[in-house]
């Protein structure tokens, strides 16, 4: 297989930017399906799932494999993705062979680099410019068919967003949105400039720009596009250049603006103009059981050819399909399994790392922490981390609580800046009243961003 480069005209050899920064000269150990991470509540798997979309069989083998050879949870992630752990150390040849015969392994040199979040609910309510499943497909097929993309981080992001502006604000490394004149707009690394490109192209434009990342920061040791610093302006060039040398025109646009969304979908019914609606739930701390995992495929198997789940950068997860009539009782079985279902759960918004014990490097058991701490719903989600890593934390706006020796810091973060953190002790009352105050006078939703 050869990557989108190969058939296109020679390039011109791009100059290693002088800009970059040789951030590490270690290699990228993220771990994914095939190369397990040995953690300290056991080894670890991180399954990619772009867009998060997992056909009810392969969830139901994803929960087979986490009650057999894991802890039996299913660990969501901050992109859409899952982890299995507290693994035995002797699994990974089972666990290989279950993923590859469920299609959760299209490609094993490129399972860690498959990392594309996307609208979730794209589709199902009549919002958002375009149902933007067919650029998923054809996004995943064209990265796993080119040989360039195996040398991705697997931290690396892509992002497609439908046009409501939801997953724009992850910090994608590469983002394609929707436009409402069905052109698509390329937005490369945190530019507040992109390029508008035919919407028949978007994939292949996406998958053009990783390469062209790879080809631009390769021998730098910079692993995503915001690594580049000023040598961003290079790569931006550089995707212009060959995007019409594979016959895609793109033009510089900074308008119009669409609208801000970058909060979670709301739990509860989401409906739309269709004959089915989608219900939308919350996995508290994202650990989802594996009684709460079958409540969840129950409910998709009810849809005419097997169903499927949808999980989210919010560590939720959609059900599309469900028929209207029985809505009701089926969210309310997911409620009684002990999922988020309506806006005053007191876990909306509230995230963690994974923390004591499962993490050596935790000062703390971060996740009893936040369960301790529990109050009011706020408008702003918070982040509890067990050290300054902050693993996992959301993007935009949050409420960042790290554990420190004495306690815990609790800050506001925005706009990518940090206010000063506030200490606070390691008591449930003082924390609960402290984190309140933080999401409450912290509740704006962050500025549009223009560009689209
Ligand atoms: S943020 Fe720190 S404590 Fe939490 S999982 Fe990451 S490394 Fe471990």
């Amino acid at each position: 297989m050869v990557g989108m480069l190969a058939a296109m005209p020679p390039p011109a050899t791009l100059p290693v930017p002088t800009g970059a920064a040789s951030v590490r000269d270690r290699g990228d150990a993220c771990p994914g399906t095939l190369r397990l991470h040995r953690a300290d509540d056991g080894a670890l798997a991180r399954v990619r799932i772009p867009g998060g979309v997992l056909s009810a069989a392969q969830a139901g083998v994803l929960r087979e494999l986490a009650e057999r050879l894991g802890d039996g949870e299913l660990h969501l992630t901050s992109r859409g993705n899952v982890q299995l752990r507290g693994l035995r150390p002797d699994c990974g040849g089972e666990l290989a062979s279950r993923m590859g015969e469920s299609g959760l392994l299209p490609s094993e040199r490129h399972e860690r680099v498959r990392n594309i979040v996307a609208s979730p609910l794209s589709g199902l309510d009549g919002r958002g410019q375009r149902d933007i499943r067919p650029w998923l497909s054809a996004l995943d097929e064209l990265v796993c068919a080119s040989d360039l993309t195996t040398e991705l981080s697997g931290r690396f992001l892509f992002a497609l967003d439908d046009g409501r502006g939801d997953v724009d604000p992850l910090g994608a490394d590469v983002t394609v949105l929707a436009r409402a004149d069905g052109e698509a707009a390329l937005r490369i690394g945190p530019a507040e400039t992109v390029l508008r490109i035919p919407g028949a192209h978007a994939p292949q434009a996406a998958l053009i720009a990783a390469e062209t990342f790879l080809d631009t920061a390769r021998g730098s040791g910079v692993w995503r596009v915001t690594e580049l610093r000023a040598a961003g302006g290079i790569l931006r060039g550089q995707v212009v250049r060959r995007l019409r040398q594979a016959g895609i025109h793109a033009t510089h646009t900074t308008g119009p603006v669409h609208p801000a969304e970058s909060a979670a979908p709301a739990p509860g019914v989401v409906d739309g103009p269709y004959d089915t609606v989608a219900l939308c739930v919350g996995v508290p701390l994202g650990r989802v059981g594996a009684e709460q995992w079958r409540a969840l495929t129950r409910a998709a198997r009810r849809r005419e050819g097997g169903g499927e789940l949808r999980l989210t950068p919010w560590r939720g997860v959609v059900v599309p399909g469900v028929e209207r009539a029985r809505a009701a009782e089926e969210l309310e079985a997911l409620g009684a399994a002990g999922l988020i279902i309506g806006p005053g759960s007191p876990w909306t918004g509230v995230g963690a790392c994974v923390g004591r014990p499962g993490c050596a490097k935790s000062l703390a058991d971060v996740r009893a922490g936040a369960t301790a701490a529990l109050g009011p719903v706020g408008a702003l989600p918070v982040y509890w981390s067990g050290c300054e890593r902050r693993c996992g934390h959301p993007g935009g706006a949050w409420v960042d609580v790290v554990a420190a020796p004495d306690g815990y810091r609790i800050s506001l973060v925005r706009d990518g800046e940090r206010h000063a953190p506030l200490p606070v002790p390691d008591s449930p009352a003082a924390l609960a009243a402290a984190v309140a105050t933080a999401r409450g006078l912290a509740g704006q939703r962050p500025a549009p961003r223009p560009g689209t």
